[in-house]
Formats: structure tokens, sequence, C-alpha cells
């Protein structure tokens, strides 16, 4: 095959690094440029950044927008805000850090040309909630990516990042990255004096409610592949809070956004006897978590909770009351219009269902459990907090910077900061661009790679075509080999021992210790056995680097799983052995360190900082 003999090695120097143009990507590209107007700023995308990333098909709202300059709200209201949802855990001086400066990014959006939705007789951005601005949101992701690719000296699309190089002389500093072009099958070497981590969230890491040929639809970007961890954990970056998957009340199999509709059309849920259930769960609630049910608005995972008791308890389906507001000709229209510009998949399934909102309530479901930093959850990589803001605990660098020197992380990639969402992941892209230059132009000189390094990640990279070029011979019909095993196979392998045994779908969501520590062991089998993946073409190919990215972020969330005795978030998941949160002991984040060649983890706890009073 042509592949393997005509590879090239294209190698790429650069002063900032930023390895994935979704939201923070294009943030952070744009940023860099500003405070370094003659650094060499490389952004390097397994897609093409014009419609990359989940926001790819368009959004119709932008979650994050404070309206200062209205004093609809401050920073500080966010930081509540955020902390009541994320029952009391979230890093305040990164949220505060995001909140003063999200406004700005919005209002660069609306200069470059985003379509903003206006109140009539305000002139303000039209609210959906209280944080919410609606948007005609169908080419958000070409308009970002626009003022991305203008700033940037070179942009590289179809590059799959694989491995982070470190310097030879620093093995705890970023010195670039490696992957290969998705077409071509050429080897890229880049070389870097900062590098920031910006490849989005993982889905399918847990077993999808889609199934067979549906597979490919899930709620997030079935393309974010958890890089955004697999990079940093392999050369020993801390993350944090890991274990806080999120699960999302959605309309049934078409994944499609419920907040335009709870929100804008104040439509409401009901069991199927047309009953309210929520108040029904209140007690129950209460014994598990105590107080924090009483805060306003309910806390997300608390409201996925009492719907899941509810149909734990025989009274499903669950349905949203649509036939109401569509009755009114223009909630009816926004109703559609909310998926046509974000969510044209679910518009689908109603019609091949007969579903008409105006005349059908629709079902509603929880999805599979994700894993992001972005949304009403904050996994992500332990980053250093702001200069003026950050406690001393939090700070040990350059903001944003993780607990590698030089890598920087933002959007889904940063831990401990939820509900971001697009607008606050592109702001978290700027401020760790900023940084990057900052670090960059305080150290100056470019690292060093070891040139073995480089030659032994390359080999390893395209073992799976070799893998599968002999192996092939060994048989003659089908896809089952003695000697190989195919990256979908390997991927459902890992969604299953992910589902049934850290709290997916099949099980309620439930898990405990003994049931953690047999899916590490099977995860070690796994593990094994995806050393002898064959990839049969570069597609392939791509797809087994995105599976080993999607074990290792894994392993992270089984070890901080097992780790947090207490159930923090009933609703995303449940430790039958711990069912109640447990204030005294795990106020805390928790922070987990991979050792890449012990192949040990180290856990430990960090405290919770209430900055915001
Ligand atoms: C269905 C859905 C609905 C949403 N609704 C809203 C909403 O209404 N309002 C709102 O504000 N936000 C919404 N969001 C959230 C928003 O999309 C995310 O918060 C935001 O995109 C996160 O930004 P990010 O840069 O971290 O990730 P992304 O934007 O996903 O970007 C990650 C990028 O990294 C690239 N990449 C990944 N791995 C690699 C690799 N190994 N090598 C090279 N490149 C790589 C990807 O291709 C991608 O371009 C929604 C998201 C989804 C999926």
């Amino acid at each position: 095959m042509g592949l393997l003999g005509s590879r090239k090695t294209i190698r790429v120097d650069a002063d900032i690094l930023v390895v994935g143009g979704g939201m923070a990507g294009c943030g952070a590209t744009y940023e860099s440029r500003y405070w370094g107007r003659d650094l060499k700023v490389v952004c390097v995308e397994k897609a093409n950044i014009e419609r990359s990333g989940a926001v790819a098909q368009g959004l119709y709202a932008i979650n994050c927008y404070m309206g200062m300059r209205w004093n609809e709200n401050q920073p500080e209201d966010f930081v509540r805000y955020a902390s009541n949802d994320l029952m009391g855990l979230v890093r305040e001086d990164l949220a505060y850090d995001i909140g003063r400066h999200v406004d700005s990014t919005v209002h660069k959006f609306e200069e470059w040309g985003l379509p903003m939705m206006k109140d009539p007789e305000t002139g303000r951005y039209q609210r959906e909630g209280k944080w919410q601005i609606m948007i005609h949101g169908e080419s958000y992701k070409p308009i970002v990516a626009e003022a991305a690719r203008k700033a940037a000296t070179e942009v590289h699309n179809r590059i799959m990042v694989t491995h982070l190089l470190m310097d030879s002389k620093n093995r705890n500093r970023a010195a670039g990255a490696v992957g290969f072009n998705v077409r071509t099958g050429d080897f890229y070497v880049f070389k870097a004096k900062a590098v920031v981590i910006a490849a989005g969230g993982a889905s399918h890491i847990f077993k999808p409610r889609s199934v067979g040929e549906g597979m490919g639809r899930t709620w997030y970007a079935p393309w974010s592949s958890a890089s955004a961890y697999g990079l940093p954990i392999q050369v020993g970056a801390k993350m944090t809070q890991m274990e806080n998957r999120i699960v999302l009340t959605r309309f049934k199999d078409g994944y499609g956004p419920v907040g335009a509709y709870f929100l804008h059309l104040k439509t409401y849920t009901q069991n199927a006897y047309g009953q309210e259930y929520e108040s029904k769960w209140y007690d129950d609630t209460k014994a598990l978590v105590g107080d924090y049910v009483d805060r306003h608005p309910v806390p997300t995972c608390l409201r996925n909770h009492a719907l899941l008791k509810e149909v734990a308890n025989g009274g499903g389906p669950i349905r949203m009351v649509t036939t109401e507001a569509f009755q009114d000709p223009h909630k009816e229209q926004v109703g559609w219009e909310n998926f046509l510009g974000m969510t044209i998949g679910q518009a689908v399934v109603w019609a091949s269902q007969n579903i008409d909102p105006k005349h059908t309530n629709p079902e509603l479901t929880t999805s599979e459990p994700y894993v992001m930093g972005s949304h009403a959850t904050c996994s992500g990589a332990w980053s250093s907090g702001p200069e003026d803001y950050a406690p001393p605990e939090y700070r040990w660098g350059y903001n944003r910077m993780m607990t590698v020197e030089g890598l920087f992380a933002a959007g889904d990639a940063s831990g401990g900061t939820p509900h971001k969402f697009s607008s606050g992941s592109f702001t978290e892209g700027r401020i760790a661009g900023k940084s990057a230059v900052n670090y960059m132009n305080d150290l100056g000189e470019m690292p060093q790679v070891d040139e073995a390094e480089i030659k032994r990640l390359e080999e390893q990279i395209y073992q799976p075509l070799e893998n599968y070029r002999v192996g092939r011979n060994e048989i003659v019909a089908g896809t089952v080999s003695p000697s190989y095993i195919l990256p979908i196979h390997a991927l459902q392998r890992l969604e299953k021992l992910m589902d049934e045994y850290c709290g997916g779908i099949t099980v309620n969501y439930m898990t405990n210790e003994p049931l953690l520590t047999r899916g590490l062991e099977l995860m070690e089998m796994l593990k094994e056995d995806s050393v002898h993946i064959g990839a049969e073409d570069l597609h392939q190919l791509q797809r087994t680097w995105e599976f080993k990215h999607r074990l290792l972020a894994s392993e992270s969330v089984v070890q901080h799983t097992l780790f947090r005795k207490e159930t923090r978030w009933p609703g995303y998941y449940y430790r039958g052995d711990h069912m109640k949160l447990d204030d005294e002991n795990w106020h805390c984040f928790t922070l987990s360190r991979y050792d890449a060649e012990t192949r040990k983890w180290t856990m430990e706890k960090a405290p919770v900082y209430h900055i915001v009073e």
C-alpha cells in the first residue's frame, strides 16, 4: 500500500501551538495573535476549523452572557449560579475570570457578523433565560473560525494529534505535539514554546442509547474523542473532577435540546398520567443531599434524579408539554427553528415518528454520561488561576497553565469551571492564549526534543496499519482475526465496560467499589488487547487513536469515581455503597496524576475555596 511507502514527515516550529480549533482553540489562536504580534501562532485541528467541534452544526443560543453593560448580571452572580448547580464544587477563581471577560467575547462575535436576536422594546440582546441569549446561529462556527484563521500564522486542518512532545532537558515541560494527516497519512512534528490544549470533551466513553447504525447519534458531538484529557494525562498533568460526568435530560431518540423550550416557550414536564412529579421526590432527594435540594435554581443533577425516580417508580414516560405553547404561532416557529439551527436530527426524528409537538407531547429521557468541562459539569485539567484572584494554593504559574509547564487548558479541557458553554470556552481560550504568550516571552528559548522520542512515537502511531497489513493475511474473509481487533470492537468493549461498571444507562447510573474495581481489571485486559488494534486505512487509524484517548480518559473517570466515596451528584451517578452527599469529608476537589512509566495513578484531595460570598 502506497500509504506507508510515500509517507512524508512535515516539521513545523511554532511559538504558540493550539491543539484543537473549536471554540476554545479559536479563542486561543485569536488572542495569542493580539498579544504576540510577531509570533508564529499555529492551530492544529483534526477536522476543518470551518465546521469543527461541538458547535459545528450551529447553535440557537449563547448560554453564557452576563449583560454587565445593562446591569443584568455580575461575575459574582455567575460564580454563585455555577457553584450552586455543581453542588458547591467549583473553582470560583476560574469561573469569576470567565464571568468578567465573557461579555467582551460576545460583543466581538456580534462585530464579526453573528446575527443576534434583539428585544424590540429595549434593544438589548433577547434573553432566553437568565444567562442565555438567542442568536441566529447556524453559521456561528464559520464566523468564529474566520477570526482565528486571520489571526493564525498557519492553520493545519485534518491533523489528528496523538501525543505531546516533552522537553528532553525538563521532562515536565511541554515542547510540542505529533500527529498525522488523516487524508495523506503524512507524519507531523510540531515543536513549540507553549502549547494550548483545546481539543473538546468526550462522547462515546459510555455506551450510548443509540445503537447499531444509529450509534453516531449522541448528544455531545460524536467526534469529541477525549483528546483534551488523553493528551495531558499521558504526560502526567493533574486532572480534576473526572468523576463529574454529565447526564442530560433531552428529547428522546434525537437528543434535541430542551433549554429554549423550558426557558423561552415556558413548557413544563409531566409523567405518563399527566401529573407533576418533581415535588413527589422532594423528601427522597432531601434525604440524600440535604439542603442542596432547596437551592434555586434546583441543580441540574437533582432534576434528573426526580425524573429517574419517577420512571423507576412506573410513572414513565416523562413528557414535555408542548401542545399548549405551540398554539401560539410565534412559539411554534421558535420551537422548530431551535432545532433547525442546532439539532436538525430531532426534527427528522419527530417527522419520522409522526410527532407534531403542537398535538403530541414528546417524550424526554436521560442520556448516557459524557465527560466534559464546559456544560453543567467540570471535568478537566487542574490549572493555575488568575494572578489577581486565585488563592495561593490554586496558583503555581501562569493563568490556565496545567501542572505541566508550558501546557495550557481551555474550554472542555479545563477542569473545575462549568457553565462556560460556547462563549465561555472561547473566552477561556483567549485567557489561555494570552498566558501562553506571557509564558513564552518570559522563557524565550525553544525546548529541546529528543529525535529518538520522535522516531519512537512515529512507529507507535502507525503500528495499527502494520498490525492490519500482516494480520489480514491470516484470514480469508470477514472481520474477525486471531491477531488484531478493529477500532470499533475496542470502542464497543470500552463503552460496555464503562456502562456496566462505572454507572451508565443500563445500570441506571449506579456503581460501587466492587464494580469499579472489577471495571479496572477488565480495562487492564482491554489495554493489553488495544496494542493489537488493526487499522485498515487512515480513517481507522484515526479511530484507533481516538479510542486510545478515550480509554485513558475512561480510566481516569473510573479512578476518580472510586476515590470519591459519596454520591455528590445524584442524577449524574450513584455510589450505591455511599448513597449520601458527604460534605464533611468530600467538600473538596479530587485530583489525579497518571505516571506513564509505572502506569500507576495517584489520587489526592484539594480544598474548595469559596471566594464569592
Ligand atoms: C448538542 C450541543 C448543544 C449545545 N448547545 C449550546 C448552546 O445552546 N449554547 C452554548 O453556548 N453552548 C452550547 N453547547 C456547548 C458548546 O458547544 C461547548 O461548550 C464548546 O464547543 C466547547 O468548546 P471547546 O473548544 O472546548 O470544544 P469544541 O468546540 O468541541 O472544540 C474541540 C476541537 O478540537 C478538535 N480536536 C479534538 N481532538 C483533536 C485531536 N486529537 N487533534 C486535533 N484536533 C482535535 C475537534 O475537532 C474540535 O474542533 C452545546 C454543545 C452541544 C454538543
